[in-house]
């Protein structure tokens, strides 16, 4: 699995951040830094937030906060029952985060896409699998079962062949890294009206 240290404020993946950005300047090492020792720290057994902080060899500062922020935000951490954080394994995540839990994008993942607005499931499907950072392999791997999976592909109403080829067509939404709540919002606003 790939995991690229996306900038912890704009999640770039290269030195254009947004422009609002609060990292925007900060060099790469220094970006990677924060999140390797947040992990090197969660690598040898869960720990609280404040534990990883004393565990950090250098100073704990806001880049740290936001990548661990990060880390939760995207699942690659858990919090236990004592409030404690602990680091998934590659395999954990994956299940994780194949099903999204959150809205608008849990309607679309579980109810598949209906005619008339494909374009914006797909998209938000492909975005979504990316920004939690699944490989191109693994989302396409996703997104065709769940083509076949929810009935969508039986639905009808592709000018592709094939889901394969339908998700394809997608890779630019992957490789642009495109957010997918407004596409996921006017996916589910279509399907909850017609299914
Ligand atoms: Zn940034």
């Amino acid at each position: 699995m790939r995991f690229r240290y996306p900038c912890p404020d704009c999640r770039s993946t290269n030195s254009l951040h947004d422009p609002d950005c609060r990292f925007d300047g900060t060099p790469w090492p220094e970006v990677e830094r924060a999140y390797t020792d947040v992990l090197v720290a969660l690598a040898d057994g869960t720990k609280s937030e404040g534990r990883i902080r004393e565990a950090t060899d250098g100073p704990w500062d806001p880049l740290h906060s936001a990548a661990l922020s990060r880390l939760r935000h995207e699942q690659r951490l858990k919090e236990t029952r004592g409030g404690a954080l602990e680091l998934r394994s590659a395999e954990e995540f994956k299940e994780q985060v194949s099903e999204p839990t959150q809205e608008p994008i849990r309607t679309v993942y579980e109810k598949g896409s209906v005619p008339g607005t494909h374009d914006n499931a797909v998209f938000a499907m492909v975005a979504y699998y990316e920004m939690v950072g699944l490989s191109w392999a693994e989302t396409r791997e996703q997104v065709v079962a769940w083509l076949h999976e929810t009935g969508t592909w039986t639905r009808g109403g592709f000018e592709e062949a094939s889901p394969e080829q339908l998700v394809d067509s997608k890779r630019h939404v992957y490789d642009q890294g495109y957010g997918w709540k407004e596409k996921a919002r006017a996916a589910k606003a279509i399907i909850d009206r017609s299914l």
